[in-house]
């Protein structure tokens, strides 16, 4: 018998941002997803709250990566999201933020489609702007920044990084995801390309969580912010003179109880 005619055709993969932590911030469609899988394959930045939406019959599959230390290695996880949309089930790849923001979603995206599985994906709420409204920094400001750019911090420690004669232009803000351990070298970097020391920057931890803290300081001050505060992240780094508009008090759903 042919292998082909075991595959069921009905299943399919929804590629799921869950945004940055509070589970108020998901979008409706991501909230339906999330009630009805079969199957949810997730990562470790899911807030805690957010698979309590999950059918308590469904699997849930945690395949959450730490900084050099995977769970499950990437090849591992295609192989699952595969063999379970074949078995004919609803699984959702629930990733934090949106899943095409540093998230590997485009990666999985390709794998899917060249194995023939349906797949669609579903924006978040990326740490970025999840992050900036929680604590008060507007991204872009008719008066300070007229763009915004995302960067990995793990572009800093390599030589085929960004091009920071561009990221150290002013009037423009800077948001660095996985920012904690490379903090120094990323300052260190736009500073010798002509960023001004003084440039005002913030670093938000675990934002719009209860446990939110936002640090502000200035572009010199980066790496000592981070180690005199004890961030361990998920922090992300905004960079740029909005960052000087941070509001001290968390702007979240449990300090503003809405
Ligand atoms: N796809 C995700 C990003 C994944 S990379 C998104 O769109 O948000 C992981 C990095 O995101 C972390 O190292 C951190 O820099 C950032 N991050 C994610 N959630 C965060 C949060 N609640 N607070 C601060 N930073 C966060």
């Amino acid at each position: 018998m042919d292998p082909l005619k075991l595959i069921n055709n009905n299943g399919i993969v929804h590629i799921v941002g869950a945004g940055p932590g509070d589970p108020d911030l998901l979008t409706v469609r991501a909230l339906r997803l999330i009630q009805q899988a079969d199957v949810i394959v997730y990562d470790r930045l899911i807030g805690p709250e957010i698979l309590d939406y999950a059918r308590p019959d469904s699997r849930k599959i945690f395949v959450g990566k730490k900084k050099d230390a995977h769970a499950v290695p990437q090849t591992g996880i295609n192989a699952l999201l595969v063999r379970e949309a074949q078995l004919g089930r609803t699984v959702v790849r629930l990733k934090g933020g949106d899943p095409f923001i540093f998230g590997r979603g485009g990666e999985e995206l390709e794998y899917l489609q060249r194995a023939g599985i349906r797949t669609t994906v579903v924006p978040g709420i990326t740490a970025a702007t999840g992050c900036a409204a929680a604590s008060g920094i507007p991204l872009t400001h008719r008066d300070h920044a007229g763009a915004v750019t995302f960067v990995t911090g793990h572009a800093a420690a390599g030589n085929d990084g960004p091009d920071w004669t561009a990221l150290a232009q002013s009037r423009q803000t800077l948001v660095f995801y996985m920012a904690v351990s490379t903090a120094g070298v990323t300052a260190d970097r736009l500073i010798k390309n002509g960023l001004d020391p003084a440039t005002p920057a913030a670093i938000i931890e675990n934002g719009t969580l209860p446990s939110q803290r936002t640090v502000t300081g200035s572009l010199s001050e980066l790496e000592a912010m981070i180690r005199n505060n004890g961030i361990t992240g998920p922090a992300l780094a905004v960079i740029g003179s909005v960052a000087a508009l941070a509001d001290a008090r968390p702007l979240t759903r449990e300090a503003i109880a809405v």
